[in-house]
């Protein structure tokens, strides 16, 4: 490449789906990280696509539902690029209904839904007799669907990500001078350089374990079961997450805190009781202060771009934050709601 329109800093799931937004609309792009793709919180097997409860509706909702909404053509049109699998599918998820009043929650919630997904997709309350084996058993025997939620295999999709931009033309390397339009894309590294620049704190990394088990369920929908969610993958594998940890000596060790999560997922689910462990993996979420994703003009380098704050649903706000993102660095149209804003996390 002679010279890249778009320099991105950064080869998580946040840089790598930005540098192919700007692919598609044909801007000549480069990714840069020192470490390689994945090698951040992004290089991990959990993948689960989910929404935020139907209620109290608010601009961060209304963004993820609009990039859940958008990631089936999303994962598609890598997929095609790439010829590699992503490990997407729409598979839904189950939740066992604990009590009385997450009963009577989750049927407001049911109404709500049907009013705020805009009958895109559905969340209902059923028998969970109806749903066959593969659902915990909860007390009033009641469990909560929903047809939104979906999965992708992190590692997956960013291999995809990667040889989608290569075959496009564009370049991702370990090195090389910034050009074009800069968009840092840094993950915890870009918070804390940014909280040294300022002087307090911008965000700070929270460390999550989780694990990947030897059971092909690879049709059947995910189960938030006992504060554990349960990703059956398209591999033949099913991941089990997440631990939370804001404080932590070694961002890449497990212990008995994953222990705990896959006994927890063993006790509720019978077809877990005897799988195999495969894998046992932490990685360390970039969570902005103000707890949302943070985009647009860089809060330090103020002619650069900012991609970061992902936490917990980086993989399912990517497609409308790559969309968001090309607009305003390719475009200059600003179409990025006010919390998703730098100077939320200020
Ligand atoms: C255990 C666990 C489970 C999770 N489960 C889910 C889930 O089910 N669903 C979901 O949506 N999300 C999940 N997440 C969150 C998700 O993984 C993150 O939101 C996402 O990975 C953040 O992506 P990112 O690109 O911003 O950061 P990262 O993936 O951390 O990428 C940042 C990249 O920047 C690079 N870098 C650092 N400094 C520089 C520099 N100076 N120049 C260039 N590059 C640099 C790093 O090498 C790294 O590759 C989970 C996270 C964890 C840890």
């Amino acid at each position: 490449m002679a010279m890249a329109d778009v320099t991105v800093l950064g080869a998580g799931i946040f840089g790598l789906s930005v540098a192919w937004a700007c692919v598609q609309r044909g801007a000549r792009v480069r990714v840069i990280d020192p470490h390689g793709p994945g090698a951040g919180s992004s290089g991990g097997i959990v993948g689960a696509l989910a929404p935020h409860v139907p209620e109290q509706w608010n601009d961060k909702k209304a963004f993820q539902f609009d990039s859940l909404m958008m990631a089936g053509d999303f994962w598609a049109g890598v997929q095609a690029a790439s010829g590699l699998s992503t490990g997407y599918a729409r598979l839904g998820r189950l939740q066992p209904v604990a009590d009385g009043a997450a009963l009577e929650l989750a049927r407001a919630r049911a109404l709500s839904a049907a009013d705020l997904w805009q009958g895109q997709a559905v969340w209902e309350v059923l028998r969970a007799d109806d749903c066959g084996p593969w659902v915990p058993a909860s007390p009033g025997g009641w469990v909560i669907r929903d047809t939104l939620t979906a999965r992708l295999h992190p590692r997956m999709a960013c291999a995809a990500l990667v040889a989608a931009l290569r075959a496009r033309g564009a370049e991702v390397v370990a090195d090389h001078a910034h050009q074009g339009a800069v968009v840092h894309a840094t993950g915890v590294a870009g918070l804390a350089e940014i909280g040294a620049q300022v002087g307090r704190s911008f965000g700070n990394g929270v460390k999550g374990q989780a694990a990947l088990l030897a059971l092909d369920m690879r049709e059947a929908p995910q189960l938030f079961v006992d504060t554990v969610h349960v990703v059956p993958h398209a591999d033949g594998t099913v991941a089990i997450g997440s631990t939370s940890e804001r404080d932590y000596d070694d961002p890449a060790s497990t212990d008995r805190q994953l222990d705990q999560v896959i006994a927890r997922a063993r006790a509720a689910v019978p077809a877990l009781r005897d799988a195999v462990i495969l894998e046992r993996w932490a990685g360390v979420r970039p969570r902005s202060r103000s707890r949302a994703p943070v985009l647009g003009v860089h809060p330090v380098f103020k002619d650069q771009f900012i991609a970061n704050g992902g936490f917990k649903i980086g993989f399912g706000m990517a497609p409308k934050v790559a969309q968001v993102m090309a607009d305003l660095v390719l475009n200059g149209v600003d179409r990025i709601p006010t919390d998703f804003r730098p100077e939320a996390s200020l």
